[in-house]
Parts: C-alpha cells; sequence; structure tokens
C-alpha cells in the first residue's frame, strides 16, 4: 500500500469508503485466486460493463455546447412565447449531430446534420429540433423507419450501402429536394460553426391576443457558411474522424464563442389553404420573396460541458416540448415526433431522464409524476393526486392555455396531402439546381452524385437514378449520365 500524500484526495468506493489499492485486487498469496470480498474490484468491473447507454438509433454521433439566446427585435406581435419578448435572454443548450453514422464515426461523412437546441424559459423547456437544412427526405412520419434503415448498414454485410440509399430514395420522389440539397456543398459542412440551423417543420406561433401565426424558424450562422469538398471530407474521415467535435469544444474553450442569428418566417393563420405550396409539406421551402425573413434574436455558444456523458450524451431534445405561446402544425413529420422523441429517451435513458442536469428545466416543477428508476428529485405537489385539497397544484389556463390548434374534419382516411397549386416533387429542387447553385456549385454537386453512384449502385437502381436527376433538371440529369455512362 503506498501513502496519499495530503494534497491528493484518497479515493473511495462508490459510496465514499477509502479503498485499500488502486493497483492490486485481493489475492491468496501474490499469485493465489482473486477473491470475491474483494468487493472494490467487483464494483470497478460492474460499474464499467454499464458505462454505457444504448446509442441514438439516429443522431448518435453529436457534440455540444451550452450557452443563450438573446431577443434582438419585438417579435410579440406573433408570440406570447416569454423567450421571445424584447429584451429577453434565455439560457439554453445545442447539440449538433451526423444522422446515419453511429458513435465512433466520421464527423465528416456526407449527411444531413442534427440542430437541436433546448432554451431555458420561465415557462419550461422550449425544444427546437432542427436540422442544418430546411427540409427533409420524407413528408409522412410512417416512412421515417425505412428511410433510416435504408441509409444505415445493409443487413447481410453489416457495411454502409449506396444502392439502399437510391433504392429508396428513388422509390420516394419526394426525397428529391433533400437529396440535392445533400449531395451538394451543404452536405458537407466545414465544421458545426459554419452551417445554418432551420427549425425545418412549420410551427403555430399564439400571441398575448390569441391570434395564430405560422412559423419556419433559420438559424444564420454568424461564422459564414463553409463547407468541405468531398476530397477534404474523405481525407479528414481517416486522419481525424473527430474533427467537427473537437473545432466545437476548442473554439468555445479559445474564448471564440460561435454564434447564429434566428429569423423567421410568418405566414398568416389564413393564408395557408390556398398558398401556392403546401406549408406543412416537410420536403418544401417556403420561397424568401413569398414570407422574408424577420429578425428575432442571436443565440450564442460560449460553455463547453465539464462532463460530455452527463450533459451531451444524455441530453434529451423532443420537439414535443412546446412552451406556451409555440405550438404544432399539420405537419405530418412532426406529430410523429412529438411521440417518437420522448419515448427514445425513456428507453435510452430511463423514465425518470427529465431529472438530469441537461434536461432539468430551470423554472419549477409541478408535476404529478412520482417515482420510477433512478428518481431523485421528489414531486413538488402536495399529493400524488389532481384535484386535492392540500394545496394542489392545479392547472392554470387562464395564464397558459393557448388556442389548441387548427380546424378539420373528415372521414379517417390514409392519404397524402391535397397537392397545392405548384406542389409537385421535383420543382423546388430544380429551382435550387437552376437559381441558387452557380456552374461550379453545379459541377461539383454532379459529381458527388456520379461518385456515389458509381460506389456499388446496381444497374436498375442507377438507371432510376439518372431519371430522378432529369427530372430535377435536364441538364444536370444528361451530365450525372456522362458521367456514370463514362461518356
Ligand atoms: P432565395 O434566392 O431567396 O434563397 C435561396 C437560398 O438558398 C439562400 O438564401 C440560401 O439559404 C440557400 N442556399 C444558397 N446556396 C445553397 C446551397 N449550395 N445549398 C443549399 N441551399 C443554398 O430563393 P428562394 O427562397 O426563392 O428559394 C429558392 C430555392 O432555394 C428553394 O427552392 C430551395 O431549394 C433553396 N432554399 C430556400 C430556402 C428558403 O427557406 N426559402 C432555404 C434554403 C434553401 P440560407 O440563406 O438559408 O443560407
Amino acid at each position: 500500500m503506498t501513502e496519499s500524500s495530503p494534497a491528493t484526495p484518497y479515493t473511495t468506493n462508490n459510496v465514499g469508503i477509502p479503498v485499500e489499492s488502486d493497483e492490486h485486487s485481493l489475492t491468496v498469496g501474490a499469485d493465489g485466486p482473486i477473491l470475491l470480498q474483494d468487493h472494490y474490484l467487483i464494483e470497478k468491473m460492474a460499474q464499467f460493463n454499464r458505462e454505457r447507454v444504448p446509442e441514438r438509433v439516429v443522431h448518435a454521433k453529436g457534440s455540444g455546447a451550452y450557452g443563450f439566446f438573446e431577443v434582438t427585435n419585438d417579435v410579440s406581435q406573433f408570440t406570447r412565447a416569454d423567450m421571445f419578448q424584447p429584451g429577453k435572454r434565455t439560457e439554453m443548450l445545442a447539440r449538433f449531430s451526423t444522422v446515419a453514422g453511429e458513435q465512433g464515426s466520421p464527423d465528416t461523412w456526407r449527411d444531413p446534420r442534427g440542430f437541436a437546441l433546448k432554451f431555458y424559459t420561465e415557462h419550461g423547456n422550449y425544444d427546437l429540433v432542427g436540422n442544418n437544412t430546411p427540409v427533409f427526405f420524407v413528408r409522412d412520419t410512417i416512412k421515417f423507419q425505412d428511410f433510416i434503415r435504408s441509409q444505415k448498414r445493409h443487413p447481410v454485410t453489416g457495411l454502409r450501402n449506396n444502392d439502399m440509399q437510391w433504392d429508396f430514395w428513388t422509390l420516394s420522389p419526394e426525397s428529391a429536394h433533400q437529396v440535392t440539397w445533400l449531395m451538394g456543398d451543404r452536405g458537407v459542412p466545414k465544421t458545426y460553426r459554419h452551417m445554418n440551423g432551420y427549425g425545418s417543420h412549420t410551427f403555430m406561433w399564439i400571441n398575448a391576443g390569441g391570434e395564430r401565426f405560422w412559423v419556419k424558424y433559420h438559424f444564420k450562422t454568424d461564422q459564414g457558411i463553409d463547407y468541405l469538398t468531398q476530397a477534404e471530407a474523405d481525407e479528414l474521415a481517416g486522419s481525424d474522424a473527430d474533427k467537427h467535435r473537437r473545432d466545437l469544444y476548442e473554439s468555445i474553450k479559445s474564448g471564440d464563442a460561435p454564434s447564429w442569428t434566428l429569423k423567421v418566417q410568418v405566414m398568416p393563420f389564413d393564408d395557408a389553404p390556398d398558398y401556392r405550396f403546401n406549408p406543412f409539406d416537410l420536403t418544401k421551402v417556403w420561397p424568401h420573396g413569398d414570407y422574408p425573413l424577420i429578425d428575432v434574436g442571436r443565440m450564442t455558444l460560449n460553455k463547453n460541458p465539464d462532463d460530455y456523458f452527463i450533459h451531451i450524451e444524455q441530453a434529451a431534445f423532443e420537439p414535443s416540448n412546446m412552451v406556451p405561446g409555440i405550438g404544432p402544425s399539420p405537419d405530418k413529420m412532426l406529430l410523429g415526433r412529438l411521440f417518437s422523441y420522448p419515448d427514445t429517451h425513456r428507453y435510452r435513458i430511463g423514465p425518470n431522464y427529465a431529472q438530469l442536469p441537461p434536461n432539468r428545466p430551470h423554472s419549477g416543477v409541478n408535476s404529478y409524476a412520482k417515482d420510477g428508476p433512478m428518481r431523485y428529485v421528489p414531486s413538488n405537489a402536495a399529493m400524488p393526486y389532481a384535484p386535492n385539497s392540500y394545496g394542489g397544484p392545479a392547472a392554470d389556463y387562464q395564464r397558459f392555455g393557448d388556442p389548441a390548434g387548427w380546424a378539420t374534419a373528415g372521414e379517417m382516411v390514409r392519404e397524402a396531402y391535397k397537392p397545392h397549386r405548384e406542389d409537385d416533387d421535383f420543382g423546388q429542387a430544380g429551382t435550387m439546381v437552376r437559381e441558387v447553385l452557380d456552374d461550379a456549385a453545379r459541377e461539383r454537386l454532379a459529381s458527388n452524385v456520379s461518385v456515389h453512384l458509381l460506389g456499388g449502385v446496381t444497374k436498375p437502381v442507377q438507371q432510376r437514378a439518372l431519371q430522378y436527376w432529369r427530372n430535377i433538371d435536364k441538364n444536370l440529369g444528361d451530365r450525372i449520365a456522362n458521367q456514370v455512362n463514362g461518356g
């Protein structure tokens, strides 16, 4: 046994009992068997075996930081949410991530990036669980699981498989807008600091008078958009797989706190039925010319978590966390996510996940929930039932009730959204190719697609993919076909 110097704390087991050695297990003689009564050894081995929680099925590889959100413009005419009131500053947590890769996968694989935000408001946590893209691959939540499986590993080989990806995409033409975005420059951001974030879905805002609006969020990076070429990304995937995690941590540590300016598009509630695009379809944007961006505020990330596992691995973002003044919309992807996020957290980190440090609201919790595994904060409620005559709590609809949603009626059906005037799967993707990208960006897009299509995609799927690109833009499709067919 070595004596610890007075300045060094002594090692204990998990309940504070001093242990006898950091180096030697208890044996009968130096080369004798290990004894079961070496409780500290047993505790160490058992704890180690349980160090992991299941990784997220999607967005497993992530990085995050704490910060704050400040309002810079008065949008109180659109929402009464306290964090958006003039002069307000709200503490927050952000987690960025890739989507399809596992915990140890490279940060620079081509993939959308998660852009998940948790605001600790006066009225509980507001979570905006977005991406670095304003659109998505599918528009009905019943297809999400299929989509994700097609992007992950092949059931037989355990390998990532381009054929599965293109097979799903080409059979799901609503993916065209998001795939165009993904295969372009923004499909591999230079760092997490150099990408925008979007709420992606349409949400409802409700003002103090009970008036409703539809809203889309845009967090524009103050660092400027920047990206990696495919060659740069491939090189980094081998030489520094944690490039983006390292960049975020080191920039905050060095005092260079990244920030994003929040702007919103606001649509008057009654515009929705006659708008030229279905405003709730997650595969579409609202062109800026139709609904211009309005300044709201700025978020700044200035504090690295002091323990990655506690604060980032256990962070639980959930689109269902909406505070007074904010509500959902008829977006079917959003409505599905309202269930699936809390459900996955219950499975992954346990039913009392809301009591973990990153998930605890900074405002009071007066919930009737009780007990369950790992619960350690007692309930505030006087009695474990409502109503009770011993001091409540009691719901206050007068203060916090918002109009419940939107009018709807009809038979129960399994149907696509009714198309609006200009709705189709390829239109907005084609607009991006023709009107947003320049020639050099179109060339990089064509090259990224052809290299991907030549990476093990079967002939029939490849042929479908060429038609898919011609549907997006004839010239681009022809250019890709030439490259794929060696023309
Ligand atoms: P605008 O010309 O007003 O906006 C085009 C937007 O495209 C820019 O503001 C920028 O978004 C984004 N953009 C620029 N380069 C790229 C790129 N390489 N990859 C992806 N996005 C890029 O046009 P509209 O609003 O009329 O939209 C035209 C098309 O632009 C849409 O069909 C859509 O494909 C795309 N787009 C539109 C967005 C929107 O919300 N209206 C958002 C993003 C893309 P940002 O300023 O957010 O960086």
